[in-house]
């Protein structure tokens, strides 16, 4: 592509800035999986520096004068002009915050991280709480920077990671929700019926289990050339380009499915970014629409085609080359292991039907720490009180309680509100892909996903961060997000495992 030397000049310091961005990523991605305990100081350090470089670019007027010159000479409507606009919304919020709360933020990040692995480990929420408590103000302080004088903060955090979206928005969308499935889920358990799971639990050594993941997250299309995949105490995904994206898995030894279907989601998180234009690489455009579309991407793939029949006639046929010690189960005994409705602890690791509780109780959480009252002493109370109105249950300890997640530990308070906003996209869009392309299980069985990566890539990987999710939504499927298409698809599945 021929650039005008003003589009030259701005994409050059725009890329010089968003490089530092791209190094933190590779250390915060090292932190997580290779680096030692003793480390983190050091490394907390490295990472604030480089945010407060970042943040420096960000803000010079040299950036900021090669940015007008570019605009000036835009189309508007054009590709360009998006991209300016994108580049000026990404300054405008910078500039509202000064480099030093920048650097704080990242080294406080840090530190919670480390005490939060530790806390973790020993289920004692008070070896987390002091760092928690300094990075909560950190981000207290940003949240109101960005929102300015009138503005509600945990907005102005929601739409970091989820561009458009308010708290006024999601509260009705969650409620309708929460309206429908309460009612469902209670008919299973009223229905009396346990699964049987047995098809999913027997011995599975952890090697085995990373090659059966890997060969099914390769099988979907996912490079290894443009990609790894490693141990962590929590499977993430991070990329730093289209040519280096990185998956992290985590196993239980007794029950294949935590692993795989982890290593599935997190593949379909790699299947955006690898498949982001490349053209656009280190633009302001080049990136995922936002994080409820790049939850989108990765529980389509988990769900509606990891837990499909389709997919697993194929998988199946696979399993002996990796379980040669453990009989390969029957598609009917294994199929209502996959969609067992059971209110559990463990967000990560919940059913379809009751995710979306947990991603509830969060929000109310956050919701209250940003805007009622709510401190970091009675967050372990608060949650489990949580925990007993929406799902029923009470954690045993902080460990399945509210340290579970990584989220808060990264400062990332407005976060959860995305995937709920990822389920829904993906159903809406899966049906839409099912309707357009046609027989998608026949192809599954297989063990073709040609034609649905095809569609995402075209419709969803390739727009970049051209448009916010909820226009991406409504061009790809032709409506409005609604929770209309996961609740029939649940319904379908749930009424036939446990005959309602
Ligand atoms: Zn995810």
């Amino acid at each position: 592509m021929r650039r005008s030397p003003r589009a030259e000049r701005f994409f050059g310091l725009w890329q010089a800035a968003r490089d530092l961005r791209v190094a933190a990523s590779v250390l915060e991605w090292d932190q997580e999986t290779m680096m030692p305990p003793r480390g983190a100081a050091a490394r907390g350090r490295v990472l604030g520096a480089l945010a407060a470089a970042r943040h420096e670019r960000l803000l010079a007027p040299d950036l900021r004068a090669a940015l007008e010159e570019f605009a000036a000479e835009c189309a508007p409507g054009s590709e360009d002009a998006a991209q300016a606009a994108r580049a000026r919304t990404e300054i405008e919020r910078a500039s509202r915050i000064p480099a030093s709360l920048a650097a704080a933020e990242a080294a406080a990040q840090s530190a919670a991280l480390v005490s939060w692995q530790a806390a973790r480990a020993a289920r004692d929420f008070q070896r987390f709480a002091p760092d928690l408590r300094r990075l909560l103000g950190i981000v207290r302080e940003k949240a109101a920077a960005w929102a300015g004088p009138g503005g509600r903060p945990y907005d102005a955090l929601l739409d970091e990671f989820e561009p458009g979206t308010t708290e006024a928005a999601l509260l009705p969308l969650f409620a309708g929700l929460r309206a429908e499935l309460a009612p469902l889920i209670a008919q299973v358990a009223a229905s009396g019926a346990p699964v049987d799971e047995s098809a999913a639990r027997g011995a599975f050594p952890p090697d085995a289990q990373r090659r059966f993941g890997a060969m099914a997250a390769a099988a979907i299309g996912f490079d290894f050339q443009a990609g790894r995949l490693d141990r962590a105490a929590h499977p993430f995904c991070s990329g730093f380009g289209p040519g280096d994206v990185r998956l992290t898995w985590r196993c239980q030894e007794d029950d294949f499915r935590p692993a795989f279907f982890g290593i599935l989601h997190e593949a379909g998180h790699g299947l955006y970014e690898q498949g982001l234009p490349s053209a656009w690489e280190a633009t302001p455009l080049g990136e995922a629409a936002g994080l409820g579309a790049h939850e989108s991407q990765s529980r389509l793939w988990e769900n509606a085609v990891g837990r499909s029949r389709g997919f697993w006639t194929w998988a199946l046929a696979r399993w002996p080359e990796f379980f040669p010690a453990q009989p390969a189960p029957g598609l009917d005994h294994l199929w209502p292991a996959l969609h067992a409705c059971r209110p559990s602890l463990i967000r990560v690791e919940a059913d379809e039907a009751t995710y979306n509780l947990h991603v509830m109780a969060r929000f109310e959480l956050e919701r209250r720490l940003f805007d009622g009252g709510l401190e970091v002493e009675d967050l372990p109370a608060a949650w489990n009180e949580q925990y007993r109105q929406l799902l029923g249950l009470t954690p045993a300890h902080d460990g399945e309680g509210v340290l579970q997640d990584i989220h808060w530990a990264m400062g990332a308070f407005g976060y959860f509100p995305s995937y709920t906003l990822g389920n829904l996209m993906a159903a809406q869009l899966y049906e839409a892909a099912d309707r357009e392309l046609g027989g998608m299980e026949a192809s599954f069985a297989a063990g073709d996903f040609a034609a649905l990566l095809g569609w995402l890539r075209a419709r969803i990987h390739q727009q970049g961060r051209r448009h916010a999710s909820a226009e991406l939504i409504r061009r790809a499927t032709g409506a409005e997000l609604g929770p209309e298409a996961l609740l029939r698809g649940l319904r379908t599945r749930l009424h036939e495992i446990y005959a309602l």
